[in-house]
């Protein structure tokens, strides 16, 4: 039987002693059920906790049973830290209700392994965070432009306009405030080219960070409508 490999985005308790799996793997989003994985000395509990990469059975069709199952990766490093798991869960929740059935779920898995195994052994996950989200906007159909006037195609004074989803330059923005110069929308097309299997995401002081983290949530809010649990918890976080 064929396997295949998945990551755990959700996992809901259903009945007494079970778990409804919600999957994220390269043929796309899967929904598997891990019976009586609840009991302590089930071995396949460990493979129900989110973020955790696990291999299993093919399924035939939604709701079969989790068959088996093994653990090719629990991304320890990541879930020691409140703060950079709270990130992954935030990533997941993006993947499991941004990502449709038409995607390239091929890319976005194999995307997903290297990013996850790079925020596991990083001290920054932000940035990884940053990545993702920048390229999950291309992937779902709203590509950044980052070249030249929306309008006139000009490439002279250009300014970054989350609203417009890319630069443009001086004479067809009326209103300067919400744009951000080139200092700060290089750093944003950085994240968004890098082939993070390829190069190391540059670091950045904190003042450019908090206006990232807000183009980002500009960019979000217009584009994407859709607002993770995680990050809200991942504002109280970083308010104490
Ligand atoms: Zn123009």
């Amino acid at each position: 039987m064929a396997e295949t490999e998945g990551f755990v985005l959700q996992s809901i308790d259903y009945k007494e002693d079970h778990k409804i799996l919600y999957l994220y793997t390269e043929q796309g989003h899967q929904t598997v059920i891990a019976y009586r994985v609840k009991k302590m000395n089930n071995i396949q509990r460990f493979l129900s906790q989110r973020g955790s990469l696990i291999r299993f059975k093919r399924p035939q069709k939604e709701l079969d049973a989790l068959q088996d199952g093994t653990l090719i990766n629990a991304y320890e490093t990541i879930k020691q830290d409140p703060i950079a798991y709270t990130r992954l869960l935030h990533i997941l929740e993006l993947v499991r209700h941004v990502i449709d059935d038409h995607s390239n779920h091929h890319k976005m898995f194999h995307f997903l392994t290297k990013l996850f195994d790079q925020m596991n052994q990083s001290s920054d996950t932000e940035i990884y965070q940053f990545i993702f989200e920048l390229k999950l906007l291309h992937f779902i159909g709203y590509g950044l432009n980052f070249k030249q006037c929306n309008i006139c195609q000009s490439t002279n004074n250009l300014v970054f306009h989350p609203s417009s989803g890319g630069v443009i330059c001086p004479k067809h923005i009326k209103d300067l405030s919400d744009t951000y110069r080139y200092d700060i929308y290089e750093v944003l097309a950085h994240y968004y080219y890098i082939d993070i299997s390829q190069d190391t995401p540059r670091q950045i002081p904190n003042t450019k960070r908090l206006k990232i983290a807000h183009i980002i949530d500009m960019l979000y809010d217009e584009f994407v409508g859709y607002k993770t649990k995680s990050s809200q918890i991942l504002k109280q976080m970083k308010k104490i």
